[in-house]
């Protein structure tokens, strides 16, 4: 019988990819989410790709009650993939609070659960912001962690040690993937990136850009210390992330886990500047971008790629889809978004 799989904010972007992936690979697939950020159809949309309808369960994981039902409904999760969270970087500074309590006490609130239930499988949507700008590049998972630059990547650090502890006091096993940029859609473009209001990055903002909803992509700083003078960061294409998902989940499900809480890089190890994603986006589009340079952006950090090494060893995963797959999949998402 195939094994059930929870996926906490499986409505939202990196979710609903990686349940379809788990789906692909026999895994039957319960989401639960609140949709705060996330449109009421993505299930229908998932099953659409799989011809899987997907359970659902719209729950907040704020609620104990809501992940009590859900455990009860469903006392064969064999695992769970923590993706539930707010993440707007901008909005967290601005509501702190919002941001710490949604995304500590969700977290808790599940481990409470899974705890209860004997339920020991945790993969957790981590992020590189724990790394801030690294002393050296590429990043790996040996890098000291560093002071936050907003309560979002904050939430992210604290996340993972209470996990860590909780790991180290139960019988959970856990892993912690730290994404580095993701960008792009599903091949399909029935799912993708959902941005409310103005984007704050650079690829759906650029893909707005293009279809003319916003008039002109502001690049933040062209006096950073690289090829161009702009910042470089490492753009990972959706759908290998979540096929790294997929990859941690069967680790813990097969007990292959050496310690009780991993932490894993998950990037391509190349590093693109904004003007290398402006140039390669009209390349594979055909379209224009209007831009203009404007002031760096406060809190960001002028170079990040990872060191994937680890993933690609230990996971047996490595990031196949390139930046031109990944700018040609967003473009087709901007265009059939809202159909
Ligand atoms: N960026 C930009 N214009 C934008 C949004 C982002 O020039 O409208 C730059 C940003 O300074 C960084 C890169 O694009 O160098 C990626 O930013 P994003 O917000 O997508 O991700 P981050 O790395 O900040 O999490």
């Amino acid at each position: 019988m195939a094994e059930k799989i929870l996926v906490t904010g499986g409505a939202g972007y990196i979710g609903s990819h990686t349940s379809v992936v788990l789906q692909e690979a026999g895994y039957e697939v319960l989401i639960i989410d609140n949709l705060s950020n996330a449109r009421a159809d993505v299930p229908h949309r998932i099953a659409g790709i799989s011809g899987i309808q997907p359970a659902f369960i719209k729950a907040d994981l704020c609620n104990e009650k809501d992940l009590d039902y859900c455990f009860d409904r469903h006392p064969d999760i064999a695992g769970v993939i923590h993706f539930a969270a707010y993440k707007s970087v901008g909005e967290s500074s601005a509501f702190p609070l919002k941001y710490y309590h949604n995304n500590l006490a969700g977290t808790i609130n599940l481990l409470k659960a899974m705890q209860q239930a004997n339920c020991r499988n945790l993969v957790f949507s981590s992020s590189c912001t724990v790394y801030g700008q690294p002393d050296q590049l590429p990043v790996s998972e040996e890098a000291p962690l560093k002071e936050a630059f907003s309560p979002y990547g904050n939430t992210k650090r604290i996340c993972e040690e209470i996990i860590r502890d909780q790991a180290g006091a139960s019988s959970l096993q856990a892993i912690a993937l730290r994404y580095f940029n993701p960008i792009g859609a599903h091949h399909s473009a029935q799912i993708g990136e959902l941005p409310v209001g103005i984007p704050n990055n650079l690829v759906p903002y650029l893909t707005q850009t293009a279809a003319g909803k916003r008039e002109s992509l502001k690049v933040f700083g062209r006096d950073y210390n690289t090829h161009d003078g702009t910042g470089i960061r490492d753009y990972i294409h959706v759908v290998d992330l979540a096929e790294a998902h997929l990859e941690a989940i069967r680790r813990l499900l097969e007990q292959k886990n050496k310690e009780a809480f991993e932490v894993f890089n998950l990037g391509t190890g190349t590093g693109y500047s904004v003007l290398d994603i402006i140039n390669t986006f009209e390349k594979v589009s055909g379209v224009r971008v209007r831009h203009e340079f404007t002031d760096r952006r406060a809190g960001d950090i002028e170079s990040v790629w990872a060191d994937p090494s680890k993933a690609n060893r230990y996971l047996g995963w490595k990031a196949r889809l390139g930046l031109e797959e990944m700018l040609r999949s967003a473009w087709a998402w901007e265009q059939l978004l809202g159909s």
